[in-house]
């Protein structure tokens, strides 16, 4: 990755994005929501596209010479129609914040209620939090799941439900390593006569790839982030029924923005045609199958999981009872300077503070792509425990050289 025509004009930022890639190639990259696109799809994302003003949808634009971004924006909403069985589809919210932005304006009125689950338990900022703007239109009461198991309680979030009587129950995580049951959380939702947002940002390559049961058909919205475990370039997508479509489209174009990004809705595209193949649902697989190692050789260190396990794309260790003087926030730096980059993260009944919370939160999408399998990491997860138990510069250089070896063996980009 040369950037040459970038280096010619600012070598500064040439230099910058260099680096980047190096830093991605010769470290783990285990930030559960992020991964690395293909070539391709970074390339459609630096395409001329950028240059092209687009408001409006395939067919009806607002501006001339949309040809060929109604070529792409169709390409992508016809594929992701096909990948999730979706009846209507919208492939223009910038991200995913975007795409619930888009539910709430097409469904809710300022003041109206949303009942999501808390940010600490692994709700997201855009579920209702009051730094953000969900937080502020809204009356949002939150959910947790059971402190003492990790997992979801349907029940106690029916009886929330009941006395709150909510007019939006979100459902979808950012940290929730299990497995959710989306129609039980539509039966709640129903019962109250409520809306239901299923976000399935992190999750919606395995959605995609098949390995988590799918909420499309069943919420009555899906949205979803397009970089995270697909690879389908930085965004947002929305899914929804016939009923709800033209609701959906109004609150992204003009509701909520302006032109579409057709440079990233190319990414989408060429993304979601990469995970309609085989090869993609082999991905899927693996990535469950590599977080459920990795749990399992940090829980043979000693380490406490959050619900026990994982059924997913990550794991949340809780490090109060293994290491209680090693705060989340100490364990990301030791490990960051080790090679292995992941994040502090609140755990269920957290007891710290957000911003130096008690537990990690690591993936495996970014892995697995560039073809970690598990015994690779279960090696990975030897080195956490290794530079979490004792973090001292002699551990670190060790674990920063085997963390190298790793990352040759699984070259990212190609080497040139
Ligand atoms: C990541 C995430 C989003 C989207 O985040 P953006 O950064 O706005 O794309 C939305 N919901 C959940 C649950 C997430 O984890």
């Amino acid at each position: 990755m040369e950037h040459e025509h970038v280096r010619e004009v600012d070598p500064a930022v040439a230099d910058a994005l260099e680096a980047e890639v190096k830093r991605q190639r010769s470290s783990l990259q285990m930030i559960a929501s992020e991964n690395h696109a293909s070539r391709a799809v970074l390339d459609a994302q630096g395409s001329a596209l950028t240059n092209k003003y687009a408001e409006g949808y395939p067919g009806s634009r607002y501006y001339g010479g949309c040809e060929y971004a109604d070529e792409v924006e169709q390409l992508a909403i016809d594929r992701a129609t096909e990948l999730f069985g979706a009846e209507h589809v919208n492939v223009q919210p910038h991200s995913g914040t975007q795409a619930n932005q888009a539910v709430y304006f097409a469904t809710l009125e300022p003041g109206d209620k949303i009942l999501s689950l808390d940010l600490t338990h692994g709700g997201h900022l855009s579920h209702g939090h009051p730094a953000n703007f969900v937080g502020q239109l809204y009356d949002v009461e939150q959910y947790e799941v059971d402190a003492e198991t990790g997992y979801l309680d349907y029940d106690a979030l029916a009886d929330q439900a009941a006395e709150f009587d909510p007019d939006m129950i979100v459902s979808g995580y950012s940290a929730y390593p299990r497995e959710i049951e989306w129609g039980r959380i539509q039966e709640v939702a129903e019962s109250v006569d409520a809306f239901h947002l299923a976000d399935i940002a992190h999750i919606t390559g395995l959605v995609a790839g098949g390995v988590h049961e799918s909420p499309v058909g069943v919420a009555d919205f899906v949205t979803g982030s397009t970089h995270k475990t697909i690879r389908a370039g930085r965004g947002g997508i929305v899914m929804t029924s016939e009923e709800y479509a033209d609701d959906v489209d109004a609150a992204v174009f003009p509701g909520g923005q302006g032109g579409p990004l057709m440079h990233n809705v190319a990414g989408k595209a060429v993304g979601f045609k990469e995970a309609l193949t085989p090869e993609f649902e082999e991905y899927a697989r693996q990535t469950v199958a590599n977080a459920k190692a990795l749990g399992q050789s940090l829980a043979d260190h000693g380490f406490s999981l959050v619900s026990g396990g994982t059924d997913n794309h990550l794991v949340l260790v809780d490090l109060r009872e293994s290491h209680p003087d090693t705060s989340g926030g100490d364990a990301e730096k030791a490990l960051e300077d080790a090679g292995i980059v992941l994040n502090g993260n609140t755990v269920p009944g957290e007891t710290r503070s957000p911003f130096d919370p008690s537990g990690i939160r690591a993936g495996t999408p970014a892995l697995t792509t560039r073809g970690f399998d598990q015994d690779d990491c279960r090696t990975v997860g030897d080195l956490i425990a290794r530079v979490v138990d004792r973090s001292e510069e002699d551990v670190i250089a060790d674990v920063r050289d085997e963390v190298e070896s790793l990352c040759e063996a699984n070259p990212l980009y190609g080497d040139e």
